[in-house]
């Protein structure tokens, strides 16, 4: 079985580029972006700004990346930023804030929605005191395990942190997600953050590469953790025509996946074995029962690729599975879990 047979539900990280996409990464003008020559990826910096009513971007190969380099030019030795306990930078980034930055973190719960309550952020802010690290950030996600923050909640947050004397942080990954979960207001997602990092190699479907945004001399100061954390690439252009590509092309299109993460959870819900959360825009967690432990292999079998975070599934669409991909993906769980009783 190809590739493009398979249903891909692990990740919206799995997307390949299309034969759209790969003739602009063809046909893309490159210079040396060290220097600052790139046109292609000046345009798309400067294009991503613009659109989302910043000065200035920097474009890096990863979106772990991007956000280290914006913690570090947030925050210096010893200084603290802010930020949930299920939140990527401090989960899922293995611990690039502290190793490489010496910025120690302060993680707060997560409320069921994804927010941190606003008095937890207000109660860890430290006083200037010898004793305590300089609190200099709080960063937010969003969507944060597919779910849209609240953008009441992001203006009261943000205005907290800044009455404070702290920056704010918006790692925003799936930035285009919410903001077209949320009717498609774009520059409304990324009120009140000083600096943003949007993926493009998630939802939107190019190969690699993430832009920070903000203003011009915070991206000013960000080129140097970029060129100490070897982000700073030569001919980049290459892959700034994807990410060109796909802000032009694959934005308005998430609300297809959006369509088809509500399309797979209805279907499975029909499915008594199983319990179904979600979706959040393109995402819905599925807990299966405890002795299903031949489901992945069978799945596979069937062409349908999942990733399990036992007990519970986290399923993801995108832009390389459609509706058919996605009654084919229904399917095969109700083959598979054809004759068990229903979920306790
Ligand atoms: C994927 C992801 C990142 C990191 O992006 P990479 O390009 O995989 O390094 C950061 N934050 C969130 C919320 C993500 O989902």
């Amino acid at each position: 079985m190809s590739n493009s047979d398979l249903i891909d539900l692990r990740s919206d990280t799995v997307t390949r580029p299309s034969a759209g996409m790969r003739r602009a990464m063809y046909e893309a003008d490159v210079g040396d972006d060290v220097f600052g020559d790139d046109p292609t990826v000046n345009r798309l910096q400067a294009v991503l700004a613009e659109r989302l009513g910043y000065e200035a971007g920097l474009f890096m190969p990863s979106g772990t990346q991007s956000n280290l380099v914006a913690l570090m030019t947030h925050c210096q030795r010893g200084d603290e930023y802010i930020v949930g306990q299920d939140a990527h930078t401090y989960r899922y980034e293995a611990g690039g804030a502290a190793v490489l930055g010496s910025i120690q973190p302060q993680p707060l719960d997560n409320a069921a929605d994804g927010t941190i309550p606003l008095e937890r952020i207000a109660a860890a802010i430290k006083p200037d005191d010898p004793h305590f690290a300089r609190t200099r950030l709080l960063a937010l996600e969003n969507t944060i395990g597919g779910k849209v923050l609240p953008l009441d909640y992001c203006a009261q947050a943000t205005a907290l942190a800044h009455a404070r004397g702290l920056g704010t942080h918006l790692d925003g990954a799936r930035y285009f997600n919410a903001a077209v979960a949320l009717g498609g207001d774009e520059r409304r997602v990324a009120a009140g953050f000083d600096s943003v990092s949007i993926c493009l190699s998630k939802g939107l479907g190019a190969p690699a590469g993430t832009v920070l945004l903000g203003a011009k001399e915070f991206i000013a100061a960000a080129r140097r953790p970029r060129k100490m954390l070897g982000g700073a690439m030569r001919q980049a252009g290459i892959l700034a025509a994807a990410g060109l590509y796909a802000l032009e092309h694959n934005v308005a299109r998430l609300a297809e996946d959006h369509a088809n993460a509500q399309r797979l959870a209805d279907g499975l819900r029909a499915i008594d074995a199983l319990k179904v959360e979600g979706p959040y825009t393109n995402m819905l967690f599925v807990t299966v029962p405890a002795d299903c432990a031949g489901l992945g292999a069978f799945l596979r079998g069937r062409g349908i690729l999942t990733l399990a975070r036992s007990p519970t599934l986290r399923l993801v669409t995108h832009l390389d599975v459609d509706a058919g991909g996605i009654d084919r993906a229904i399917a095969a769980f109700g083959a598979f879990f054809a004759g068990w009783a229903r979920h306790g």
